[in-house]
């Protein structure tokens, strides 16, 4: 795939999926910011990438902080072609009788607002161009309740939802928004959830997991003509038809 050119913008992208979409991207020669909390994390990243990368901190939860990296990369780059909504938090794990209200009000903020606000900020450029792929990294846990989890699935609800909205409103201005449900990926994430011990998905080997290439691998591939059949809607890729359609089987 040829992304010689294009800006993409990558949420989350200090480790994990978002990491490992940043190197693909940047490997098919996009041109890449990587935005996340921590900004070491994104130095190292960017040196190890080499090239156009912008590492730039910043916290998804709040939008003045989000518009400052969009305008930064509109400075830079003249525009974003691709924003990857990723960042997201699992925490806290804890079934409401125990949940600890700031913390799931913050966990909202991140894994709901920080997807709206990244939405946000590149709409305007976007519309006037007329163009551009907004991808959301969802779950599973959008569509089911998971013991402990009513923070994260209730967020990843929401930012199912918000992909819809916004297909609704801005398809016919060019725009393609879609969601991708990875399944479980070996991440920090789910070392987290294995700590937690507390519902099936802890139970789960680190074998189990696929790699964070899968997903990077699959929000490349919704980038191109080839996914516009799911424009507007949420791929799984534990759908072995959509893991041929990307390459990976
Ligand atoms: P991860 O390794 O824990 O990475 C999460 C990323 O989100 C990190 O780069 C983190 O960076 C960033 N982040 C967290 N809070 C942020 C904030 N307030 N502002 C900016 N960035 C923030 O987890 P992952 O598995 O790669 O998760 C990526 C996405 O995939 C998430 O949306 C997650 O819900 C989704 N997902 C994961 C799995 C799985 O099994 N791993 C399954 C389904 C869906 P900083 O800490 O540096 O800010």
């Amino acid at each position: 795939m040829d992304f010689n050119n294009k800006s993409v913008v990558i949420t989350g992208a200090s480790r994990g999926i978002g990491a490992a979409a940043a190197r693909l991207f940047a490997e098919a020669g996009a041109r890449v910011a990587l935005l996340a909390r921590d900004g070491d994390a994104l130095l190292a990243l960017a040196d190890e990438i080499g090239g156009n990368v912008l590492p730039l901190p910043c916290d998804v939860s709040d939008y003045a902080s989000v518009a400052r990296a969009i305008d930064h990369v509109h400075d830079e780059w003249g525009g974003v072609d691709i924003l990857i909504n990723n960042a997201g938090v699992i925490d806290p794990i804890a079934r409401l009788s125990d949940a600890d209200p700031a913390a799931w009000s913050k966990l909202i903020d991140v894994n709901i607002s920080g997807v709206f606000n990244g939405m946000r900020a590149v709409l305007p450029a976007m519309k006037q161009a007329g163009a551009g792929t907004i991808i959301t990294v969802s779950s599973g846990a959008a569509h089911r309740p998971l013991e402990g989890w009513s923070a994260y699935c209730t967020s990843k609800a929401g930012a199912a939802m918000l992909t819809q909205a916004l297909d609704l409103e801005e398809r016919s201005n060019g725009l393609r928004v879609l969601g991708l449900s990875p399944g479980t990926v070996a991440t920090q994430m789910q070392r987290d959830i294995k700590a937690s011990g507390l519902n099936p998905v802890s139970t789960l080997e680190w074998e189990d997991h696929i790699p964070p290439d899968w997903p990077a691998r699959a929000l490349m591939w919704m980038c191109t003509r080839d996914a516009d059949a799911f424009i507007g809607t949420e791929i799984s890729l534990r759908d072995d038809a959509i893991r041929a359609r990307v390459g990976l089987i």
